[in-house]
């Protein structure tokens, strides 16, 4: 089946006269669909049909846009199925998460379209007399958005949803491993009366179609998520014409397991968060670091569970599916080696996994390794694969040392029944998102999101009230 953009209110095909397929990655004969491989020009077409759109759009009451946003939530609910099942076949998510990801997507529309009806500003006493003192939360313009391809409708929403509700037009660009669940979001809003040009997709490679969206100077916001290396040069990019720039990137995210904890609690939490989604989540817990007290007895019963999982197409709904490619499961595959290489124990899986059933799709095995020291790159670098590195720490403060030794700074948690312990935690982790006695993925839509350190530009932050601030400025009124 070929897909074609979304540009101004109508379903066209590229300039280029090119498209590019996506397969299934757990069987990669089945081809799931054909996609526009759009140029700049067709960007530069999208951003003129988001940039005349925009001043209607802006006019348009705030409570009549969420009502376009609330009837494009109860559209995506009623394709929940369907949508569910694309998503499994173009990504490769289990279909459980699968089903939990389109039930975000169908809230955070729902979320977002109450809250325009709360989107006045402040109003404030003025020093003098009979004067009106108050702000007004304004539309930022026309926003590009660039998103990945491992929540490829979750991440969509949860910027499409606030940019709409706000007043803002916009031109998305999907990840190109994964585009038909966004496009399936945009005949729900084309279905619930969004007016032309308001809300524009385009698909592509991310040097044409996401760079033409960086460098645009019609462009007002940018809002980016995806790995910290593209994210930098999108950011440097976009911020050079002083574009607003907002960019959510990787993780390398910690759990700290203290002898206190219930350790088959530790081990569901550190499991999940690990081997949850293929590992490849940006909030994925890559590192364990586990008190020596417990370590021998955490390696051998985290080594059991990542054991225990089934694995397989995630029609089947397995514990874990494929990687979404073979370039990702290639990536996974010489990090392995790369440990291997610097030391590290091999505790089990690190192969890709083969026989009938695998011998289709990109299937490996999660994999566990242990005697990692904080110095070397498998304790660095995000894998986004289902690779969990354990790491020993002496007490808790080299615990939180170590947590906090990386670059990355998304989410990190903490398993301990110290009350103490779990509320110095929470003071000294180096992240945008704590927990105690949780996995580190997950997250609510109506709390804010966003990381320290290089995994975010740490500006603004998405989700929740917060993430309506990116997609607004503020205007002070005083009236005499
Ligand atoms: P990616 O950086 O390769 O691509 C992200 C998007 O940027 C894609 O749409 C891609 O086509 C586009 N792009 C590529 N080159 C570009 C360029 N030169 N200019 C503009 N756009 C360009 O990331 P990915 O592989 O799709 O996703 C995985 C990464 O995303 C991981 O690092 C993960 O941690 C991160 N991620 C972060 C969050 C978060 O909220 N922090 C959430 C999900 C994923």
């Amino acid at each position: 089946m070929m897909y074609e953009n979304y540009v101004g209110g109508e379903w066209i095909e590229s300039e280029s006269g090119e498209t590019f397929d996506v397969r299934n990655p757990a069987d990669t004969a089945e081809v799931v669909g054909t996609y526009q491989a759009s140029t700049r020009a067709d960007a530069e077409r999208a951003i003129g049909a988001a940039v005349d759109a925009q001043d209607e759009w802006a006019g348009t009451p705030a409570p009549e846009r969420g009502r376009v946003l609330r009837a494009t939530s109860e559209a995506l609910a009623d394709r929940e199925d369907e949508i569910t099942e694309t998503l499994v076949r173009e990504e490769g998510k289990t279909r459980s998460e699968a089903a939990g990801e389109v039930g975000r997507a169908v809230d955070v529309f729902a979320y977002y379209g109450e809250k325009a009806r709360d989107l006045g500003g402040t109003a404030k006493a003025p020093s003098g007399r009979n004067a009106t003192l108050r702000t007004r939360r304004e539309p930022l313009g026309t926003v590009g958005l660039i998103t990945p391809w491992n929540y490829p409708i979750a991440i969509p929403a949860w910027k499409l949803a606030p940019a709409l509700a706000t007043g803002n037009t916009v031109v998305i660009k999907p990840a190109t491993a994964a585009p038909n669940v966004t496009r399936q979001v945009f005949e729900c809003l084309d279905g619930a009366g969004l007016p032309d040009g308001v809300a524009n997709y385009v698909t592509g490679s991310g040097s044409e179609v996401g760079a033409a969206l960086a460098e645009d100077e019609r462009i007002d916001g940018v809002s980016f998520t995806g790995s910290t290396s593209v994210g930098t040069r999108v950011a440097r990019t976009a911020s050079s014409d002083m574009k607003r720039v907002q960019c959510e990137m990787g993780g390398k995210n910690p759990t700290v397991v203290m002898p206190s904890a219930d350790l088959d609690r530790a081990v569901e939490i550190v499991g999940v968060g690990a081997f949850g989604t293929t590992g490849q989540s940006c909030t994925a817990c890559s590192r364990a670091i586990v008190h020596e007290a417990v370590y021998d007895e955490f390696v051998d019963a985290i080594a059991e569970y990542a054991e225990s999982l089934t694995v397989g197409p995630g029609l089947e709904d397995p514990d874990m599916g494929p990687h979404v490619s073979r370039s990702e499961l290639d990536a996974t595959l010489e990090y392995v080696d790369v440990a291997r290489a610097d030391g590290a124990t091999l505790e089990t899986g690190g192969a890709e996994l083969e026989g009938d059933e695998y011998d289709d799709g990109h299937f490996v095995e999660p994999t566990v390794f242990s005697d990692v020291e904080s110095r070397m790159r498998i304790a660095q670098e995000e894998v986004f694969g289902p690779v969990l590195v354990v790491m020993k720490a002496s007490d808790f403060g080299d615990a939180v040392e170590v947590a906090n030794d990386v670059d990355y700074g998304l989410s990190a948690s903490i398993v301990t029944r110290d009350l103490s312990e779990a509320n110095r935690f929470i003071e000294a982790a180096e992240a945008g998102v704590v927990k105690v006695n949780e996995k580190t993925t997950g997250v609510e839509l109506h709390v804010p999101f966003g990381g320290y350190k290089d995994s975010s530009t740490n500006t603004y932050r998405e989700q929740g009230d917060a993430g309506l601030d990116f997609f607004t400025t503020t205007k002070t009124v005083y009236v005499d």
